[in-house]
Order: structure tokens, then sequence, then C-alpha cells
């Protein structure tokens, strides 16, 4: 008999429909009730005999696959798959899924969101106003503002179609350059230095790699303009969060909006500014995309499982 370990705290919390069709399979099903993201040691101890896993985000490491003996298929919940390490998983014969149903319009209403509340400041006074303070602070408009954004894939498209009202002006760094949609959305490519020093605000969106991992060092944030913004909903290794934290505390920018983190769950300095508003990691957290990407997440095992 297969069976399965649910590695996301909150798989199948809007909806029994995923978790049913593992019931018609048959299958036994061991959920996440450590209630975070798991340690690699943890997913040892909670999956060590399972055919299948539903993963997050937590790490799979070659030392963890290749103390899963049974394992055969992972089917992420998701769309990044930096977490899981592919020559091990290719090495030990495990089958590896990602989701197609893709979380981006969630994500890049989420970027949205982070952006007005940096600009209008509305966490930090909704955080002053229920503490008994009554005391309006000065924003600044997003409108007609240059947006640059870094990573034009799936997220970066979605938020360009998002934003489409604000009258942008769009600036964007990628390894590839989609002339098509570049030129059908007023989009200008430039290399990162420009952008950087170019921009009002700043969204990431680039998967990680070693290319991509600490792209945003101190140097690269000590070109952006004094009051931009910096957004970041793609993974936090992007970001060298010690220099964003001394860029945000000397003010040398005007905040940052950040829904990932290097380590998560976090709790490190950057929770004790202002000028920064933080999320939990919940860029594909909308419900109508959560259970899509349940469903196809449980497709996908099964599917990976029938044909082994
Ligand atoms: P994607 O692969 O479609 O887009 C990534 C883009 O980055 C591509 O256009 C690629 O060419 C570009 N890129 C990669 N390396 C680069 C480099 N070194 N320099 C310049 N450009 C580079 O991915 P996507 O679906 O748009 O998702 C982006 C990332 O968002 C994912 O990899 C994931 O890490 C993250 N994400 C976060 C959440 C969340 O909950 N916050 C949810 C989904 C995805």
């Amino acid at each position: 008999m297969n069976s399965i370990f649910l590695a996301p705290t909150t798989f199948a919390q809007f909806s029994k429909i995923p978790l049913k069709l593992f019931e018609r399979e048959k299958y036994k099903i061991t959920p996440n009730l450590v209630g975070r993201k798991l340690l690699p040691n943890e997913i040892l101890k909670y999956a060590s005999n399972v055919t299948g896993i539903i993963a997050g985000t937590e790490l799979y490491t070659k030392e963890v696959l290749d103390e899963l003996p049974n394992l055969k298929v992972i089917s992420r919940l998701g769309v990044g798959m930096d977490n899981i390490d592919m020559g091990a998983v290719h090495a030990n014969g495990i089958k590896v899924f990602k989701t197609k149903t893709t979380p981006a319009p969630a994500v890049a209403e989420l970027t949205l969101g982070l952006m007005l509340d940096v600009a209008r400041k509305i966490s930090a006074q909704n955080q002053s106003l229920k503490s008994g303070t009554w005391k309006k602070e000065m924003g600044k408009l997003l409108h007609a503002k240059t947006l640059g954004i870094i990573g034009l894939g799936t997220i970066g498209k979605t938020l360009v179609k998002l934003v489409s009202g604000f009258n942008f002006k769009l600036l964007v760094y990628d390894l590839y350059h989609d002339k098509t949609f570049g030129e059908e959305n007023n989009i200008t490519y430039c290399d990162l230095d420009t952008l950087l020093k170019e921009s009002d605000i700043i969204s990431i969106h680039l998967n990680l790699s070693d290319q991509t991992k600490n792209m945003m060092n101190m140097q690269r944030l000590r070109m952006m303009k004094p009051d931009s913004i910096l957004i970041n909903t793609s993974r936090g290794e992007i970001i060298d969060e010690d220099a964003l934290y001394s860029i945000l505390k000397d003010k040398k920018i005007l905040g940052a909006g950040l829904d990932v983190f290097n380590e998560e769950p976090y709790s490190g300095l950057l929770a004790e500014i202002d000028n920064v508003v933080l999320t939990p990691h919940i860029g594909a957290y909308a419900k109508e995309i959560r259970i899509e990407m349940e469903m196809e997440a449980v497709e996908n095992l099964i599917k990976g499982l029938d044909n082994d």
C-alpha cells in the first residue's frame, strides 16, 4: 500500500476534495502535525517509510533523499524547485512533479498589495492607530512612476498586466528578452544597474539559483534611489538580508515589502523596524488557487505512483 506524507501544514484546509482523491486510491496519509515548515531531520522522522510526498518549500537535501529508500515520487505543491536536490532525486530514481497551475495571479496581487502598503504606510498606521495614536503619515503615489521588474517570467508578466492602469514606465532585467511581450506592454529591457538606479519601485520575481542567490547585495542595494521601494515575493536568499536591514534602518530607501526570507519562519531584526512590511510566505495563499494547486499536486502524485 502506498503511504503518503503531506508536508505543507495547511494542506486541504479549505477543501477536503484533494484528500478524497487519496482515499479513493486507499493510500495511507500522514499529515504534518508539527504545524510549521519541517527541518531536514524532521522530514526523515515523519516520512521515513513513505512512497510519496506532497512537498512544500522544506529542504530535500541529498542526505535526506538518500535516507528515504521507499520514496518514489515527490509532488511539489508549487512551482519553485530550489528546495529539492535534483542530482540526488535522479540518483535515487525518484520522480518529481511541480504544479502547472500557476500561483501567479495570487503572487502578483500580493506584490501590488505590498507596494501600496509601503507607499501609503498602511500597515504602520494601522498598527499605530490600534495602539491609540491618531497620526497621519504622508505617503506617495505609485501612479506614473518607474517600476523595475527583476525576472519577467510567469509572475512578472502577470504583474505587468495587473498594474496596467498605473501608467508605469516599465524597466525589466531578465536573461531572456520576450520581444513580443515587451513591445505589447511598452517594456524597456535594460541591465541590472540601470534598473536599480532608475526605478522608483523594484519587484523581484527571479527563481533562486547559484546566479541569483545574493544578487541584491549591499553594493546593489546602495544603487537604489533614496525614495524607492523594494518588493520581494520570490525567494529570500536573493537578497542579502543583513545588508537590507542596514539600508532600511539608515532610511536609504523609502521601504520594503517582503514575503520571503533567508530562513523561514522568520524572526529577525527586520521585524523591529517600521519601514518594512513582512508577510509569512503567503504569495500563493489565495483560496481559489490553493485548492486548484492541491488537486493537481495530488493527481501528479497518483499518476507518478501508478506509472511506477
Ligand atoms: P519563472 O521561471 O516563470 O520566471 C523566472 C524568471 O527569472 C525567468 O524569466 C528567468 O529568465 C529569470 N531569471 C532566472 N535567472 C536569472 C538571472 N540570473 N538573471 C536574470 N533573470 C533571471 O518563474 P515564476 O513562475 O515567475 O516564479 C518566480 C519565482 O517566484 C519562483 O521561482 C518562486 O521562487 C517564487 N514564488 C514565490 C511564491 C510565494 O509564495 N511568495 C509563490 C510562487 C512562486
